[in-house]
């Protein structure tokens, strides 16, 4: 087995990964920055590297520093986690020049699927239907012209290299296609590096499904079982379910299509294909060589450790399963606590956790690095948590969730908690008629804002019928409204609100 695991990362992923290392015997390594010297991950870690001031770029994006930490350290391999450097097919480069080994698909397999449009004509190659666009990149406004003109509006103008739901644009009408596709191409150029933009038809109201797969270095690909992300926020998956709501055939089907394209790009190690799903069409989108931040609720239904799985594959183990020892069973919900304001256009947050209840029980998980006390940086990704909940049948994870997320406190910081208890309450979400435009649609924002002025108004009668009257009946009241200006003290209300 590998002995010692060097983690490029940080927050809840960063303590995931230490937890598996933990099960196998491996010793982690952390890093970080200036601002994370108390962070969780690296109390955690059985070793922790500097890596001194700067910006991200000199820190957890600094390529050559966490190499030189690498060896200095004696790590036999090094996990990526998500976001940060694990689709950098540079950086995989400069760790296949070492004896070190990459958590994840080769160099060659990463600079192939950062191209989405390179992405997509594999797909196509391995009869996945794709969403209509152009073939390549678009090099002009008369040829972008032509595509949408062909395809019909509405189009999506989509950064090739982009991630995180960066780099798109909606363009409904011919005229605004001209600043669109410009816009686009400058925010490419400055969050990728790289300004090539393609177009492809715009699908409204689609369902996202997505299949997670392994692949070991010895030819053998199971596809593990499907989930649907289709509540989002910003292109953001926000809440994810598995499986999705593909019938068997349908999945099983859409997995081997997986597995057999994953054998094309010679894949190794985990990843997800993910999929636009409209009026039974399944449009292929692309892959995430890497883990996902929703793995969890495949571990929930298959009761397979996917990280400790990677982390076998890099140690040059074959796959333990075959595809028919791959099984799902009930249904699981992952609910991403980020520390955004829902009610100021998700604005991220920062603050010092003053209190903290983690939601427990039967089937429920929560990941995160947060503890009392704890500073929460501003400069990093927004997600502080994961709320994972199973049940035997979709009805049962909802209840489950319900509960849990009334238990779930997180004091000092605005998280988007609130905004995931409205979602439960919404009947379309209960009977699963879900899009991505799910939060729009249904309003959620403006239910949301709607409820917070109603406990603001309750609240404020309560105190003036508590400074006229003095009965016994009013001490409830006051009782309540002193509660209420504690929790409001605390910013921390919005956790603690119950939905009719
Ligand atoms: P990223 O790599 O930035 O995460 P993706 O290509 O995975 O971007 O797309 C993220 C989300 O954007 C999808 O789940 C979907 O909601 C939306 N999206 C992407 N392409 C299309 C499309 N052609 N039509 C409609 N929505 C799309």
């Amino acid at each position: 087995m590998l002995d010692k695991v060097l983690i490029v990362n940080r927050g809840e992923i960063a303590v995931r990964i230490i937890r598996a290392c933990r099960l196998l015997d491996i010793k982690s390594i952390a890093i970080f920055s200036e601002e994370d010297p108390s962070a969780l991950h690296v109390k955690m870690a059985d070793e922790a590297y500097h890596l001194g001031t700067g910006a991200v770029q000199d820190t957890y994006l600094n390529i050559q520093k966490i190499i030189q930490i690498a060896h200095d350290s004696g790590a036999d391999a090094i996990h990526p986690g998500y976001g940060f450097l694990s689709e950098s097919s540079i950086f995989a480069s400069e760790i296949e020049k070492t004896k070190i080994k990459f958590v994840g698909p080769s160099s060659k397999v990463l600079e192939e699927l950062g191209n989405k449009l390179i992405a997509k004509t594999y797909a196509e190659e391995a009869n996945i239907p794709t969403v209509p666009g152009s073939a390549g990149a678009i090099t002009s406004l008369s040829e972008a012209e032509s595509v949408c003109e062909e395809i019909g509006y509405p189009i999506i103008i989509k950064a090739a290299f982009g991630g995180g739901g960066k780099g798109m644009e909606i363009v409904n009408s011919p005229s605004s296609l001209e600043v669109s596709l410009l816009g686009c191409q400058s925010i490419a150029k400055k969050f990728f590096g790289r300004k090539e933009v393609f177009i492809e038809k715009y699908i409204s109201s689609p369902r996202h499904v997505e299949i997670q797969f392994l692949a070991d270095n010895f030819g053998n690909i199971v596809h593990i079982g499907d989930r649907e992300c289709s509540i989002q926020r910003s292109h953001q998956k926000i809440i994810e379910e598995a499986p999705s709501f593909l019938d068997n055939k349908t999945r099983n089907d859409l997995g081997e299509k997986v597995c057999s394209l994953a054998e094309k790009l010679k894949y190794t190690n985990a990843g997800t294909a993910e999929f636009l799903w409209r009026e039974g069409n399944l449009y292929f989108n692309e892959i995430n060589p890497r883990i996902q931040v929703e793995h969890p609720i495949t571990e929930m239904i298959t009761n397979i450790d996917l990280v400790a799985q990677q982390l076998r594959i890099t140690n040059d183990e074959e796959l333990a399963y075959k595809q028919k020892d791959i099984t799902l069973r009930g249904h699981a919900i992952e609910f991403r606590i980020n520390a955004e304001d829902p009610l100021k256009s998700f604005y991220p947050q920062s603050g010092v956790v003053s209190a903290l209840n983690i939601p427990g029980g039967n089937f429920v998980r929560f990941d995160t690095f947060l503890y009392p006390s704890y500073k929460l940086p501003n400069n990093y990704d927004s997600l502080i948590g994961k709320l994972i909940i199973w049940g035997e049948y979709r009805k049962e994870a909802i209840e489950r969730s319900r509960s849990a997320l009334k238990e779930l406190t997180i004091a000092g910081i605005t998280s988007n908690i609130s905004l995931h208890k409205a979602i439960l309450e919404n009947h379309e979400f209960q009977s699963r008629e879900i899009t991505t435009d799910f939060l729009e649609i249904n309003k959620i924002q403006e239910i949301l804002s709607h409820y917070e002025k109603m406990k603001i108004a309750a609240a404020y009668r309560i105190h003036t019928l508590n400074k006229g009257m003095n009965t016994n009946l009013l001490k409830g009241f006051r009782k309540r409204n002193e509660d209420y200006n504690r929790w409001k003290q605390q910013s921390k209300f919005e956790q603690q609100r119950n939905f009719p």
